[in-house]
């Protein structure tokens, strides 16, 4: 096994499975490391992916195996029992099993010549001439040095990669979910997402993705603490009017909890040489905390930077990633953050107005090309009164903690 590479990736998450199986594509020599003994489990997703991206990105055929449900309806109810059901006559997305999805990602980088190392930790980075030259990996109680010409951190929320490298990644809003797989569940379509908001989750929401027939994933999201979090899913599962017909007898299999970046992309992503991808760079759409999309989307480009890097003998290239990388990320993330600064403040009531919103717009708009101003627009003109509302509760301060005896509502 060489100890010498052109590329190593630390993460075997989407983001560094598609680093390396773009770079290997290429003709690099690429290692990937990943501390799990088996890639992608235990998971910590819910697996939902309601977009076009796994065709655009050309990856469909590889992870098919991995697609649960196909889905084509929303469902989504306010805190007052508001239901608003949009049915897109066509699919938008998937809900796909996680461990497999990385799995099959990681499988196909192999085919491509990307060598994997699991059970294997990045514990330091090493430089030489002012440069980054030295992986340490510790696997099995040995440690060994790696040498690599670029590093790709895709090692995830806490990402040591981007620390070592001394780059400063902004990690004030912390999501956290606390969600399961869980069989047994009534009156569920294996077609339909439904989302639910709750007054007492402010920035956030509880969900149901189907995973097939009477069985999905069920969480809940949003700021506040694990232990918040899971009495709301508690109740959500038990005391909910609408969801604990459906969730109260369900059994609950894998725990597929975690905590979700919800900060801006930091001001630097590279470093001499690598860069920095994924939720270790905070490649999460703050609004509804995904970040698989952004993931693939990143770990792709960041993988041919790597390669193109190589081929023209300039490492110094590998800097282009942050521009190109906020080209493809800014919009979609800054409208985000713009939206969940109302959310954050948001009471039952206003809900209550953007349910009636959603209700009237063209929700492709999002599902497909992931266009938020129009949508916003769009929801703007059906629905003038948002924009008081926005202006009221934009005065308030976020209510990113809530007193547990707050009524859930
Ligand atoms: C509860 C929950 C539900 C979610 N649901 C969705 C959803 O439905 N849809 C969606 O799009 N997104 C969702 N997300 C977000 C999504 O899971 C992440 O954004 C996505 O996994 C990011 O991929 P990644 O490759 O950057 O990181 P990860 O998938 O976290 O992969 C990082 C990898 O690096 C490895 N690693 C870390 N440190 C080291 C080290 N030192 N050495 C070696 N290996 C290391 C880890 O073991 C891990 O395998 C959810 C997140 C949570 C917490």
């Amino acid at each position: 096994m060489a100890s010498t590479y052109d590329l190593v990736v630390v993460g075997a998450g989407p983001a560094g499975s598609m680093a390396a199986r773009a770079a290997a594509y290429y003709g690099l020599s690429v290692l990937v490391i990943e501390q799990k003994q088996i890639v992608g489990f235990p998971s910590h997703c819910a697996g939902g992916i309601l977009t076009s991206i796994l065709n655009k990105i050309g990856i469909f055929p590889i992870v098919k195996k991995a697609i649960c449900s196909k889905i084509s309806k929303m469902r989504f109810i306010s805190p007052m029992g508001t239901i608003v059901h949009h049915n897109f006559s066509r699919n938008i997305g998937y809900i796909v099993d996680r461990p497999k999805f990385d799995q099959l990602l990681i499988k196909d980088a192999q085919k491509r010549g990307a060598e994997i190392r699991t059970s294997t930790r990045a514990i330091g980075l090493k430089k030489e001439n002012n440069q980054f030259t030295q992986i340490i990996i510790k696997s099995h109680g040995t440690i060994q040095t790696i040498y690599s010409k670029i590093i790709i951190g895709a090692d995830g929320i806490a990402s040591n990669i981007a620390k070592w490298a001394g780059l400063i990644i902004p990690r004030n809003y912390i999501g956290i979910g606390f969600g399961y797989n869980a069989e047994n569940i009534k009156g569920i379509s294996s077609d339909t997402v439904e989302i639910y908001f709750l007054s007492a989750v402010p920035g956030g929401y509880c969900w149901i993705f189907p995973r097939g027939i009477n069985s999905a994933n069920i969480g809940v999201g949003g700021y506040n603490t694990g232990s918040y979090m899971k009495k709301v899913f508690n109740w959500f599962r038990n005391k909910h009017p609408f969801a604990s017909p459906k969730l109260k007898n369900c059994k609950l299999t894998n725990y597929t909890g975690g905590i979700v970046p919800g900060s801006k992309i930091p001001a630097k992503t590279t470093f001499n040489y690598g860069m920095i991808v994924g939720d270790a760079c905070n490649h999460v759409d703050p609004l509804t905390g995904e970040g698989i999309r952004l993931a693939l989307i990143c770990g792709d480009l960041a993988g041919k930077i790597a390669a193109y890097a190589i081929q023209k003998n300039d490492l110094s290239l590998i800097h282009t990633y942050h521009k190109l990388m906020r080209k493809h990320t800014l919009l979609e993330l800054y409208t985000g953050y713009f939206f969940r600064h109302f959310l954050l403040r948001a009471n039952a009531t206003d809900y209550e107005c953007l349910i009636r919103a959603i209700s009237k717009v063209n929700l492709n708009l999002i599902f497909q090309n992931r266009k938020w101003i129009p949508l916003f627009l769009q929801g703007l003109l059906k629905t003038p009164s948002i924009l008081k509302i926005m202006k009221n509760i934009s005065r308030l301060p976020p209510t990113i903690k809530i007193d547990l005896a707050h009524n859930f509502y």
